[in-house]
């Protein structure tokens, strides 16, 4: 997608810190970072949202699921992490390209509502 702001990262034509990078994802660290570490998990191709999947997307998502755990590990959180995918307007989606966050650091995060 042309103006997708992370189709633009996929393509090099805007920086971003890559901490992983495969022919079918990309992990980059969060521009505003709400904890220690705080990366996002693409697809490279553009899908707006996880309500936007189909039965094609299966290994893709079980990639990215199983992606997760080994780079927040790689990131230090071995002893656990958060992932979060908000999804849509009422889900809190402000980049309209499906990403998962993953966030965690040295202290227990907070609980959620
Ligand atoms: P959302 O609210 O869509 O789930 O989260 C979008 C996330 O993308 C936000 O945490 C925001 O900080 C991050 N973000 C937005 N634009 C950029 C960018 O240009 N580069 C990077 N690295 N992160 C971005």
């Amino acid at each position: 997608m042309e103006d997708c702001i992370f189709c633009k990262i996929v393509r090099g034509e805007i920086p971003a810190r890559k901490i992983h990078e495969d022919e079918d994802t990309l992990a980059f660290l969060d521009i505003h970072p709400v904890a220690p570490v705080h990366f996002l998990l693409i697809p490279k191709q553009h899908i707006e949202s996880l309500s936007e999947t189909d039965s094609a997307h299966q290994q893709l998502l079980g990639k990215m699921m199983w992606l997760a755990p080994r780079l927040a590990a790689a990131q230090g959180c071995q002893d656990g992490f958060r992932a979060i995918i908000n999804n849509g307007r009422i889900g809190g989606q402000e980049v309209p390209h499906l990403h998962i966050h993953i966030i965690g650091g040295k202290n227990r995060l907070p609980a959620m509502i």
